[in-house]
């Protein structure tokens, strides 16, 4: 059999889940279904194959052609900086906010004291500080953001925000909207060249199939 010529980048885990209406719609599905160990696997179309990776993984595999072209949540995509992949298409699921939030009943911070910002994403936090003109202290985390203002690690956190009952359940409010979020279809800028032809074709199903002229 040929081999495919295209490989999409799958972001494993809640993304991928929301992923796969779409996916079973353009005939893009695991073929086999989904296996916690293969970590590439063929699609339904003998043209393309899948490499299920972790969200944080796909800019970079799709950056440097190892993927033609991915999915991926726009939250990952402002923390590795965007500007070396296309990004063609808003997918419209996935959504929601990417989000400063602090303790409700908390007291005013001291004089000269630089918040401390617990966070997934350093950049985007990093960056967002920056343009108010603000000093902050980063702390990365790797999840559970909620946790650190609870144990003194953290004065404030900026996290993804979907219905807001993490935040609630743990005596947070929402402070300031960062960015709305959801996912996107990115796009290897050589594939979009050498592959011209495959890619546009795809990107023309996937946008017919959401319904954009
Ligand atoms: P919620 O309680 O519905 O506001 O969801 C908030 C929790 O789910 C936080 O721990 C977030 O990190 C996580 N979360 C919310 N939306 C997403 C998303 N689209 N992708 C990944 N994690 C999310």
């Amino acid at each position: 059999m040929s081999q495919p010529r295209l490989t999409l980048a799958l972001s494993k885990g809640r993304l991928l889940e929301d992923s796969e209406p779409l996916l079973a719609k353009l005939g893009l599905a695991p073929a086999e279904g989904l296996d916690d160990r293969l970590l590439r696997l063929p699609s339904r179309d003998p043209d393309v194959q899948l490499l299920v990776i972790r969200p944080a993984d796909v800019p970079t595999y799709v950056e440097y052609g190892a993927a033609d072209f991915g999915i991926v949540g726009k939250d990952v995509l402002m923390e590795h900086g965007g500007e070396a992949l296309y990004e063609p298409l808003d997918l419209g699921y996935g959504r929601c906010r990417l989000m400063v939030a602090a303790p409700r009943n908390r007291a005013p911070l001291p004089a000269f004291h630089r918040p401390r910002v617990a966070t997934k994403y350093p950049e985007v936090a990093r960056r967002h500080f920056a343009a108010q003109g603000e000093q902050v202290e980063i702390i990365k985390l790797y999840g559970s953001m909620e946790l650190a203002p609870l144990v003194g690690l953290a004065d404030c956190i900026v996290d993804l925000v979907d219905t807001g009952n993490t935040l609630r359940a743990n005596g947070l409010e929402e402070i300031e909207t960062i960015a709305q979020i959801s996912a996107r279809l990115v796009v290897n800028k050589a594939a979009m060249k050498m592959k011209h032809q495959a890619i546009r074709a795809w990107l023309d199903r996937f946008r017919a199939e959401l319904g954009h002229a």
